[in-house]
């Protein structure tokens, strides 16, 4: 790393004295856990994304799983996910008993092909069980193709979950019938350390997550505390709930996010237009195809292998050195020991999920990067390529 600079890392939340003062406000309120921030947080983000529900989790891991267990989600049953994706998505399936069926990505971008869910849902009476739900990811904040999956999951009698762990909280769903899941995690578009939103205009599944959100009790911690006349230990156990509630402290946090939201997302889009414009014309790399409705969560750039000296591990290796913080999204969960011991797949059973992870790399794209930062990052990948650039 080059001595004369710092280190710019891949990730980096955005905070204002906003924040700060948010929690201490709840800090000094007595009131730290589950609470009115928690409410708020829930509102601001129903009417941002013009649902009916908004419940905040303590992680889009929990609200995942919540949704599959409101959904029916069960023993044996198989859910139609992608590889290419964190391994939250697929983790969920498995706490219900249930089986990931992946299906290999489209074969231009990162998010799960229709095609191939229509293929495997076809295919449904050679499975040991039936297909419960289709989890599609919206992969970096770009959406997937939506319309088409509802379309197939509704023929096939399967739920939908999204899992829009990359989404900034926007309309998306307006009448669906689907659960989408927002993570507050500290990497994503919006943050509160960890957390998390599931939405929904799902009536019924709105009130089982609520219950099963807060260990299976038929109220909410707050009301029980604060109803004036009734005794707070006065309340029902209806089911084995969990402990998936998104305390105050945290939830404030997001609520001033909320407010940063639109000029966060601007920031991450002029940093994409410029760097759409410096990396466009390199013939080493291929930018991500532009994309007016994407949260611009993550900018993926892929090498064209034909054009580069070294390999994309390499040259991970020689822009790192140079102070610039890389990631890869994704090392696909089919390559991963769990999945591939236990559902003996192989590298190539995916090929379009293999070739993106084996030619991407994510670059550093946040509302506080600076100027300077910005430059120092397309001036090194550059300069990197034209070094190695094959003759
Ligand atoms: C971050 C992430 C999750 C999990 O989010 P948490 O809030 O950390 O539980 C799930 N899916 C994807 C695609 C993610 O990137």
């Amino acid at each position: 790393m080059n001595r004369n600079t710092d280190f710019i890392p891949f990730a980096r939340p955005s905070f204002s004295k906003e924040e700060e003062a948010a929690v201490l406000e709840v800090l000094r309120s007595g009131w730290v856990t589950t609470g009115k921030a928690a409410t708020e947080l829930e509102q601001r983000v129903a009417e941002a994304s013009h649902v009916k529900h908004a419940l905040a989790v303590n992680s889009a891991t929990s609200g995942l799983h919540l949704a599959l267990e409101a959904s029916g989600v069960g023993e044996g049953d198989y859910v139609i996910t992608s590889p290419y994706t964190f391994t939250a998505s697929a983790e969920v399936i498995r706490y219900c008993g249930a089986h990931p069926l992946f299906v290999d990505i489209e074969k231009d971008g990162y998010n799960i092909s229709p095609e191939n869910i229509e293929r495997a849902a076809a295919s449904a009476d050679s499975l040991n069980g039936r297909i419960a739900a289709i989890m599609p990811v919206h992969v970096g904040g770009e959406t997937c193709k939506r319309r088409e999956i509802l379309a197939i999951a509704e023929k096939a009698g399967a739920a939908v979950i999204e899992d829009g762990a990359h989404l900034q909280p926007g309309p998306l769903l307006t009448d669906d019938n689907s659960i989408l899941v927002y993570s507050f995690y500290a990497t994503k578009c919006i943050t509160t350390g960890e957390g998390g939103m599931v939405i929904t205009n799902n009536d019924e599944a709105a009130a089982r997550m609520k219950t099963m959100r807060f260990h299976g009790i038929d109220r909410e911690a707050w009301n029980r505390y604060r109803a004036k006349g009734d005794s707070s230990w006065n309340y029902d156990i209806t089911a084995a709930g969990f402990k998936y509630n998104l305390p105050d402290l945290l939830a404030a946090i997001g609520t001033v996010q909320m407010d940063r939201a639109d000029e966060m997302l601007k920031k991450r889009q002029d940093i994409a237009a410029r760097y759409d414009r410096a990396f466009g014309s390199c013939s080493q790399l291929k930018i991500p195809e532009s994309c007016r409705e994407s949260s611009r969560h993550l900018y993926i750039l892929r090498i064209v292998p034909e054009q580069l000296s070294i390999g994309r591990d390499e040259l991970i290796s020689v822009i790192t050195e140079k102070g610039i913080g890389l990631s890869v999204h994704y090392r696909p969960l089919h390559m991963m020991s769990y999945y591939a011991d236990k559902y003996s797949l192989q590298p190539q059973d995916f090929p379009e999920a293999l070739k993106r992870f084996e030619n991407s790399f994510s670059i550093p794209i946040y509302p506080d990067l600076t100027e300077e930062e910005i430059s120092r990052i397309i001036n090194t990948i550059l300069n990197t390529c034209s070094r190695y650039r094959r003759d």
